[in-house]
């Protein structure tokens, strides 16, 4: 933890934006804004804060002393996240996130029958993006073969199986552009190889023209952005680059951006960790949101695909508790962790730009959707038609 904090001065002092505006307290003022409700959406963004539950949102709030971007949104409900395996990796969590299929815990954007084990490659709201002459992006703070950004991309048994899931991703994909973590050369090169133009420079993603662009970046804030050296990418910074080169695409675009890192300080039950990556992940949304805002053809999703650590506040969590836990490298009363893997606790999911009738959805309780139906609502608000049954 200590080890953790001293690299977090240093790179507060090196720089980097996001982090000193949270060590000083002073973030910038958000305005909650509300984009136009629209019935079918050129643009759907999805934000996924991979292991963000309730409670690390309500830490964050707290954490900060206002509201954070998301819950500033009109619509809310609260998504069921199992798998069918029961309680969800992040292979299966972002499969039923970006097929609207729930399957095994491992599975890669494939379902698999439990008895015969015989699998299915499945359609990806990528795919449907792509079949309506969409541009698609998909971007994680973590490398690129992570879970969440391979299950709407690549197709695979096993989210270990990293060389078939980047030949999946780079080869078979509808995906126009990839951003990441550093990936090794060698699967740098599966995307060159597979005419994908790699863009060194994260500030040129939008000036390019290229219909295929992949980028391997330190992205600050991220815990192993500190790891690395050189040049920083900021988060909000990165996927405002990728709305400009997506926008360009008349018909519209998808993407799928992930706060991939507030899982990890969840796994590690380190609240500092979880607490800058859920607050760089919101930064992000306010960016997207700030560039949305005068757009009436774009929706905007923030959810997760499960919850990690089982973190719980105490009544005693107050905004000086929490930063004061955050100050002392995460020791503090004021909360509990109860596992370092996954739970089954709910998690919530914002829209802004449509106003959803959540109730349409299968649980027939608009306080509560499967996951599965996330996949639903921006296939719906992508094709004007109704999937639902
Ligand atoms: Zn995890």
């Amino acid at each position: 933890m200590r080890k953790y904090w001293q690299k977090f001065i240093t790179l507060t002092l090196a720089g980097a934006m996001s982090l000193s505006m949270i060590s000083c307290g002073k973030g910038e003022k958000n305005d909650g804004i509300i984009l136009k409700n629209v019935t079918q959406a050129k643009n759907v963004i999805l934000l996924i804060g991979d292991g963000m539950g309730p409670e690390q949102i309500r830490a964050g709030e707290l954490f900060k002393g206002e509201k954070l971007a998301m819950q500033k949104f009109p619509y809310m409900t609260k998504v069921q996240t199992r798998s069918v395996t029961g309680l969800t990796d992040s292979a299966a969590a972002a499969t039923a996130l970006a097929t609207g299929t729930r399957t095994s815990n491992g599975y890669v954007g494939r379902y698999v029958n439990t008895a015969t084990l015989e699998t299915t490659d499945l359609e990806t709201i990528v795919d449907v993006a792509h079949g309506l002459g969409k541009r698609t992006g998909v971007i994680a703070t973590e490398e690129l073969y992570g879970a969440t950004p391979m299950g709407f991309s690549a197709h695979s048994n096993s989210r270990n199986n990293t060389d078939e899931l980047v030949n999946s991703a780079a080869t078979t994909s509808n995906v126009n552009l990839f951003a990441s973590y550093v990936i090794d050369a060698k699967y740098q090169a599966a995307f060159t190889n597979a005419d994908y133009i790699k863009i060194d420079d994260a500030d040129m993603i939008s000036e390019s023209t290229e219909d295929k662009i992949f980028g391997s970046y330190a992205i600050a804030a991220t815990y192993e952005a500190m790891m690395v050296d050189g040049s920083f990418v900021a988060f909000d910074r990165l996927v405002t680059e990728a709305l400009e080169y997506l926008s360009k695409d008349e018909d519209g675009f998808f993407l799928m951006a992930e706060g991939s890192h507030i899982d990890h300080g969840g796994h590690n039950n380190d609240i500092c960790y979880m607490l800058e990556e859920l607050i760089a992940f919101d930064d992000m949304v306010a960016a997207v949101l700030e560039w949305a805002k005068d757009r009436d053809d774009t929706v905007v999703i923030v959810t997760a695909d499960h919850e990690t650590g089982g973190l719980e506040l105490k009544s005693s969590a107050t905004h000086e508790a929490i930063v004061e836990a955050y100050e002392n490298g995460g020791i503090g009363k004021c909360y509990t962790w109860s596992t370092s893997g996954h739970t089954n606790t709910d998690v919530n999911l914002y829209i802004n730009g449509a106003d959803i009738d959540f109730a349409q959805y299968s649980f027939k309780n608009k306080d509560r959707i499967k996951n599965t139906e996330v996949f639903e609502i921006m296939k719906t608000l992508m094709t004007g038609e109704t999937t639902a049954e």
